[in-house]
This record gives C-alpha cells, structure tokens and sequence, in this order.
C-alpha cells in the first residue's frame, strides 16, 4: 500500500490525499461504508460502486464465525469471494468480542448506560466482564452461533485476517467500555500496546504471503477520553512500524470533544501515513472528523438509517415510513443525481417500506450512500480550493 498527501489544509488538519492498493486508488478523506458480513446489506457489489463507494470494510469476527475464513480463503479470498474488486479492510474483530463483555453487561449505547455514567459507576481495573474472560493472550468467549467456547487473540486475529486478504488489516486491541475508568483504561492499554506489537510480528513473519501481497497493517490507538493515556498510545503506536494507525475507543459526548481527543492523538501521529477513524460517522460529524485530520472513517449510518425507512437529503432526514409521502410524486432529494433519485418517487418508497417489501429498504440504501459519498468528495472538493 502506497498513501500520498497531495495537500494540506493551512486552516485545519484536514488533508487530500490517495491510497493506493492492489486493487485501486481511494481518494481521501473517504468514507468506508461497512459490509458486516462481506455484503453491504441489501446491495450487491455492483451496486454498491455505483454509490461512487471506494473502499468496504468487512468484519473478521463475524466472517470467522459465518462462513469461517478457510473457505473465503479457498474462494481466492474475499474480493474473490463477494466479487469487489476495489480496495477492502477487515477489523480486528475486537470490538465485537470486547461488546460480548462489559457491552452486554451494562447495555452499551443504550440509556441504561447513561444512568450508570451519572450515578458514577464505573468499570475498575481488573474487573471481569460476566460472559467473556479478558487474559494476558486475548479473549475467551462463546460462539453466539452455538454456544462453542472460542478464543481470539492478536495472532488468531491476524490469521484470520490474513487468510480473509484483505489490503487493509488492523491489530488487534482491546475496545475498552465508555464506562471503565481511568485505572481500567490505564491497564488495558498495556495489553493493547503488547498486542500491537504481537501483531506486528505475526504478520511479517506469519505465512510470507501477505508480505507479498502487500497487505498493509494498521495499529489502534486506543485511551478513551483520557488525554494522558491518548497521548502515551498515540506516540507508542505511532513509534511502530504499522503502515497506518486506527483511532478507536470512546471519543466523549459531543461533537466539540470528539474533534478535541482526535486531534489529541492526529498530532502525535507520523505525519505520513494515514489515519482511520473506527466507528463514528454521522452526516452532521463529517466535515469535523475530516477538519480533525482523519484521512478515512467507517460508519453504518447511511446503510442502518436506510434500513429504518430513514433518507438523508439536503432537506435534511425524512423518514419515508410516514403515510404523508405516499402523496409526494417527487424524488426523495431533487438535487440527488443517483439512480433511484432520478427514477423512483418517495410515494413509491413509501409505498414498499409500508409493505414490507425489501426494495424500499435497497432504495433508500443505495440513495443515502450515493448521498454520503458526494457530502465527502464536496469535502474533497473544498480542501482542494482551500475553504476548509
Ligand atoms: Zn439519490
């Protein structure tokens, strides 16, 4: 993999650039929608480049799970195997074997996890998840497939990611819960920093073949919302020889302190090689995230919203389950030039959410994706003429 800076914003962090892969150049900044089970749910792959999307990201933990990563392996692995010929990553699967723990224990992202956070409860060091065991080598949990125990560490991961063959892996880390305090994260991130390094070992040394392949490797910086434990991942990561760095974990309450902690870690990163923000995505956050010096991003919101019946337009959100747009003949954003704008109406749309058909769902997907890449490249656009 090959990242080039073609400019620098002189008003913000923000920055223009490309990826260049084995299987093509991504501009960025880029958003990186999410195809959880090497599918962007109701797409097919063809469609999904007609969204003008650049680059997937796939998910280790589930795709280890369903179909298992021997047989994508003998598809000629994934791009092969759900027939996207563009660039692709793969998570470490960390985070979802780390939400089978504290995440299930304390209902993360709901509002119970709120109440928690204002009574002061909070996740301490050596604390144990109930259905996951966290040890010095990884994680012990159950298959929510059928109950086998399963364990996931740094080199099972990078295994698993190996033969899935991706161009873009990550190490494996541990996610910490928003609720674990300062002596949790303060530990954890020992763990995470070990494992960034066993990480880095297993793949260059691993089967050869992803050397080869040129199969780039990111680290994850992780430290929640505390500026010393950000600071000391950002510069431990970023003194490693990964190819580019994640940014994962809990970024606060509000944009304003998201933007904050980001650029807390971008500064301490190598200036040269990119940066990917895990997770976090809304519409409204974009021009933020980009303006923190974030180079790509992934986020379900576009293909999650749509499923919901919800279309993002320069009108702002319209949620086409709603019995008033089975009587507007119109598209669901006049200045949309996607396929279905320029195709379909919202009584349409309407009409098929209500029903129950799956199409209203693969028509607001499409949309909403086509809708989110334009935001970005508009983005692009700015940095290149300097407004941003
Ligand atoms: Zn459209």
């Amino acid at each position: 993999m090959n990242f080039k800076i073609l400019k620098k914003s002189k008003i913000s962090r923000a920055r223009l650039g490309f990826l260049e892969t084995d299987h093509g150049v991504v501009e960025t900044p880029c958003l990186v929608p999410v195809a959880t089970q090497a599918v962007v749910k109701t797409l097919d792959s063809k469609e999904v480049q007609e969204t003008k999307s650049q680059i997937l990201i796939a998910n280790t933990f589930h795709l280890h799970l369903k179909p298992g990563e021997k047989i994508i392996d003998k598809a000629g692995k994934l791009q092969k195997f759900m027939n996207w010929k563009k660039p692709l990553m793969t998570d470490s699967g960390g985070y979802q074997v780390f939400s089978l723990g504290f995440g299930t224990d304390f209902g993360l992202g709901s509002k119970i996890l709120k109440k928690e956070q204002e009574r002061g409860e909070a996740i301490k060091e050596n604390a144990q998840p109930q259905k996951i065991k966290i040890n010095h080598d990884g994680v012990v949990f159950r298959s929510p497939i059928n109950g086998d125990e399963l364990f996931l560490g740094p080199k099972e991961s990078i295994k698993i990611q190996e033969k899935l063959g991706a161009d873009i892996i990550f190490a494996f880390d541990e996610c910490t819960a928003p609720l674990a305090d300062f002596s949790y994260v303060k530990k954890s991130l020992e763990k995470t920093h070990r494992w960034a390094k066993i990480c880095l070992k297993a793949h260059s040394t691993g089967s050869g073949q992803a050397k080869k392949s040129k199969q780039a490797l990111y680290g994850i910086v992780q430290g929640s919302r505390f500026k010393d434990l950000r600071l000391e991942s950002s510069k431990f990561i970023g003194g490693l020889d990964f190819d580019g760095f994640g940014i994962g974990g809990e970024f606060g309450n509000d944009k304003k302190e998201m933007h904050k902690m980001v650029g807390w870690v971008v500064d301490e990163l190598p200036e040269k090689k990119p940066r990917h923000l895990l997770g976090v995505g809304y519409l409204e956050d974009m021009e933020l995230i980009i303006k923190s010096g974030v180079d790509t991003f992934d986020c379900t919101v576009p293909t999650h919203y749509a499923r919901r019946g919800i279309a993002f337009t320069s009108e702002g959100k319209l949620n086409l389950k709603q019995t008033k747009f089975l009587k507007k003949r119109e598209p669901l954003d006049k200045n949309c030039i996607c396929n279905v704008c320029l195709n379909y109406k919202k009584d349409y749309i309407c009409h098929l959410l209500k029903a129950g058909e799956i199409t209203g769902m693969k028509l607001l997907t499409f949309h909403n994706l086509y809708y989110f890449n334009t935001f970005v490249e508009d983005i692009r656009t700015k940095i290149k003429k300097g407004e941003i």
